[in-house]
């Protein structure tokens, strides 16, 4: 016959290990470990918790609560004294991963479609002018790339030139509600002229549609013939 063994509960589990801990440091002081004894020790744990790695991970989960707070700050020393390791671990997870994040990513999306857009729609049109700035710049800052053209300007540098601007610089119009100053690129990007604040010129819709990528000199002399 078997011996009936009690299940312990998870109190009991933990004053068990405890007292192994315990049994286990009064040991060591006992037998200084060697780094010898430590590569050893090591191994065999490894070892150990591949061959059990559901156990493990659940007295793992059921000690968590308590020692949460530790950890956090175990994980965080560790991340600040080794930046370079964290790093690549994440660049390594990002890689082992995308396929797996983005499937749940889409999941995520189908369950929920109405829901996030409905929260992308409410945030766009409290935050418009933000918005529309970023998307602009967003292209702006693709095609200079691909045109080759440098596109350090940020979202931040665009609004601000434009709400700072106060007249288009070809026809030197006011701005107005109704006359908004437009993003005009002295160099255009087509032309390889840069996206950055000293390619920005402030233009009234008219004249930077009818400017579109013709170079700045010869637009120059174009305006000049007709005024
Ligand atoms: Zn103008």
């Amino acid at each position: 016959m078997p011996k009936a063994t009690r299940v312990l509960t998870p109190e009991e589990i933990e004053v068990k290990r405890l007292k192994q801990v315990e049994a286990t440091r009064r040991w060591r002081e006992r037998h200084p470990a060697t780094p010898e004894s430590k590569a050893r020790d090591a191994q065999k744990s490894r070892l150990y918790r591949e061959e059990n790695k559901e156990k493990v991970s659940t007295a793992a989960k059921a000690r968590r609560p308590k020692t949460r707070e530790r950890d956090a700050a175990q994980q965080k020393a560790w991340r600040e004294n080794n930046p370079e390791r964290q790093k690549r671990y994440w660049q390594e997870y990002r890689k082992k991963n995308s396929e797996r994040n983005a499937a749940r990513d889409r999941k995520n999306y189908e369950a929920n479609r109405d829901a996030i857009l409905g929260q992308k729609r409410r945030y766009y049109l409290e935050n418009r002018e933000e918005c529309d700035a970023r998307k602009r710049n967003h292209t702006h800052r693709r095609r200079a790339i691909i045109r080759g053209g440098s596109a350090p300007a940020t979202d931040r540098e665009v609004r601000d030139f434009l709400r700072a601007a106060t007249h288009c610089e070809y026809c030197h119009r006011p701005f107005t509600r109704q006359r908004r100053p437009t993003l005009d690129h002295f160099m255009p990007l087509s032309l390889q002229g840069p996206h950055s604040l000293e390619n920005f010129v402030a233009a009234c819709k008219p004249c930077n549609s009818s400017k579109g990528s013709t170079h700045p000199v010869l637009f120059a002399s174009k305006i000049s013939g007709l005024i």
